[in-house]
């Protein structure tokens, strides 16, 4: 069994994008623009926006965080993501999810330009990747095909199964593993929670992805031998023995998965390092589209 090392591979990407900003600026020209949006101060949203953030400052990106109140109205809001849309010095931007209950996640997607939708949520870029043609990705699945192009994982003729359906990931994950592309050519089983038979699905599966928030959901009883596991999972679960109160879990038991299967993603340091390296990366293709 070998460790899919999202957080080497992500490092692998981002001191190339290093390289690919300083030149940029060689050139004479600006670095990337990433204006993230942060609406209250849920706790998980806090750490991921500021993983972000630390992200852009590393590989010399320019990153703006715009902080809003939670009871920030809906208009505010889409009135801040207006002036972003026709700021000419930024290039991405992202509003994290989940948002208050009062304010429409549709409305806020539906609002950024689709050229600067980073993390690939409007439906223009969706649409395109249905299509085929060149879009924004959404930042986990992308990060999952850029793991499995680096450890040069054959998905060609495999058997997939992607548990979850979710806009964000489980379906452009199943989309990217089906398209006619490098790291594509699966057949993909797109499992959701009215799925019978999942058992069975993952046990015929070359590949399992498992993105539906269940921790230690995949067992070892569900696993073929050699299987790849993408394990995109993380939930919080209560743990005393952390100084936060609370440890990250995936939704793969992984002391019982790991030793019958050939890859596995660690959770953490397998895909979350990962959606943080494509963002990255999307934000520089914006970039380079603006310039
Ligand atoms: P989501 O929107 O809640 O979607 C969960 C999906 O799982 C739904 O399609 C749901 O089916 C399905 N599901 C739930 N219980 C199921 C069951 N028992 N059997 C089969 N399918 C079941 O979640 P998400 O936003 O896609 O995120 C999924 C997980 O990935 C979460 O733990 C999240 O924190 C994590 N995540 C990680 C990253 C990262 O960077 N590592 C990024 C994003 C998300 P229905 O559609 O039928 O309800």
């Amino acid at each position: 069994m070998q460790i899919l090392d999202g957080q080497l591979v992500s490092k692998t990407i981002k001191d190339s994008l290093k390289l690919d900003v300083a030149a940029l600026v060689v050139e004479g020209k600006r670095p990337p623009h990433l204006a993230a949006i942060l609406v209250g101060n849920n706790g998980a949203s806090e750490t991921y926006v500021g993983a972000k953030v630390k992200a852009c400052s590393e590989i010399g990106f320019k990153s703006t965080l715009i902080r809003m109140e939670d009871s920030v109205t809906e208009n505010k809001l889409l009135s801040v993501i207006g002036d972003l849309n026709t700021d000419p010095d930024v290039d991405g931007i992202l509003v994290q999810l989940p948002l208050p209950k009062h304010i429409s996640d549709e409305h806020v997607i539906m609002a950024i330009d689709p050229s600067k939708d980073v993390d690939g949520f409007h439906p223009v870029n969706a649409g395109k990747l249905v299509m085929g043609s060149p879009a924004f990705v959404s930042a986990t699945p992308h990060g999952i095909m850029l793991l499995l192009e680096h450890y040069k994982i054959e998905t060609k003729g495999k058997q997939a199964a992607v548990i979850g359906r979710s806009n964000i990931v489980g379906r452009p994950m199943s989309i990217l593993l089906s398209a006619n592309t490098n790291y594509g050519n699966s057949t993909v089983t797109l499992c959701h929670s009215h799925t019978h038979n999942l058992k069975e699905i993952c046990l015929r599966s070359d590949i399992i992805v498992a993105a539906l928030g269940r921790p230690g959901f995949v067992t070892g009883d569900m696993v073929k031998p050699g299987a790849v596991i993408i394990d995109v999972g993380i939930t919080r679960v209560p743990d005393a023995s952390k100084k936060s109160g609370f440890a990250l879990k995936g939704d793969v038991d992984f002391p019982a998965v790991s030793p019958k299967c050939s890859y596995i993603t660690p959770v953490p340091g397998g895909v979350g390092p990962m959606t943080i390296a494509a963002l990255m990366k999307n934000t520089f293709t914006a970039c380079q589209n603006n310039l």
